[in-house]
């Protein structure tokens, strides 16, 4: 296999060698902010808005990026181009940086700035096939005013907890409910129900991530011909929907087919949810401009 370079603090270096210190405050504390992103045959989508969420959940957190949003686009196509790689997934990570085991961030002298990229290992296509059967879980999402869920941030452990709880039951993907029951989104993906001609997905204010894929989603299903609505739901909604489905980054757009032993629709992915698969990957390709031409050309949209 070829080797893989990592984008680390200025240079690129070998996956081998790309090493961080245990007084790192990401390590230590989670502290830090990250973003995954996709490059589909040259095309990075949507970065524009990935590196908005970026530099938001860093404002958030008063994490001070030490570079501007164009350096930052040029950065992530360097790595891609570093790697010879078209089709990728993209993890961006900012780290507070390294300081004393205190909690307080202002030992910490600069920020880590890491860059991978490699090819995407995607659900098996069986999985897009026959739809995924998924769980609620115990675990709840983070209660907006705790921590918000607009913030990309590097504290996950919750999210790590829902696959721990989806994998003891033997399902590959779960939802959380907020503290108050209502269907939030899943482990590292947002939630659609289809009932009609009517798409619902959770609001922000609920705990739902405002996923790139999502508004995306939102978009082409608006342009389809669908009353699209951020609106909150509950786990009976979900039972009895038409058509479920998750989205993100990783996961594009996947159907689910059974929730906590419930059959939704026919048991298999519904017709909606395949033609919007279909259309959103004509999306990642059209969509796009050029910003970068050499023996590769990679865009941006
Ligand atoms: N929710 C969570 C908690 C996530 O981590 C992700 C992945 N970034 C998503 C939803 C989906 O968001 P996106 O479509 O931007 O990948």
């Amino acid at each position: 296999m070829s080797e893989q370079w990592i984008y680390l603090n200025g240079e690129f270096v070998e996956k081998h060698d790309a090493k961080i210190s245990v007084y790192d405050h990401g390590f230590l504390y989670g502290d830090g902010v990250f973003e995954g992103i996709r490059v589909y045959d040259g095309n990075v989508f949507r970065l524009k808005e990935h590196l908005d969420r970026l530099y938001d959940s860093a404002k958030s957190i008063m994490l001070v990026i030490p570079h501007t949003k164009e350096e930052m686009t040029d950065l992530v196509i360097k790595t891609l181009q570093r790697n010879k790689l078209r089709s990728a997934y993209i993890r961006l990570v900012i780290s507070r940086g390294v300081g004393n085991l205190g909690l307080d961030p202002s030992s910490c002298a600069k920020p880590q700035i890491v860059i991978i990229a490699e090819e995407l290992a995607l659900f098996p296509k069986e999985l897009y096939d026959s739809g995924l059967e998924i769980i609620t879980v115990a675990t709840r999402r983070n209660r907006p005013d705790v921590l918000s869920p607009k913030v990309k941030s590097l504290n996950y452990l919750n999210n790590v907890l829902v696959k721990i709880e989806a994998s003891l039951a033997g399902v590959s993907e779960a939802l959380m409910l907020n503290d108050q029951g209502y269907v939030a989104e899943g482990s590292a993906d947002n939630v659609f129900i289809i009932k009609g001609k009517k798409i619902l997905t959770p609001p922000g204010y609920i705990g739902a991530l405002e996923g790139i894929t999502r508004n995306a989603i939102m978009e082409i299903a608006t342009e389809l011909g669908y009353t699209v609505k951020e609106e909150p739901f509950t786990r009976h909604d979900v039972y009895v929907a038409d058509e479920v489905f998750l989205t993100g980054t990783a996961a594009e757009v996947i159907a689910v087919v059974k929730v906590d032993g419930r059959v939704i629709g026919n048991g298999v992915p519904g017709k909606e949810t395949q033609q919007l698969l279909e259309a959103f990957r004509h999306r990642v390709i059209e969509d796009g401009e050029k910003v970068y031409k050499e023996d590769q050309e990679i865009e941006v949209s």
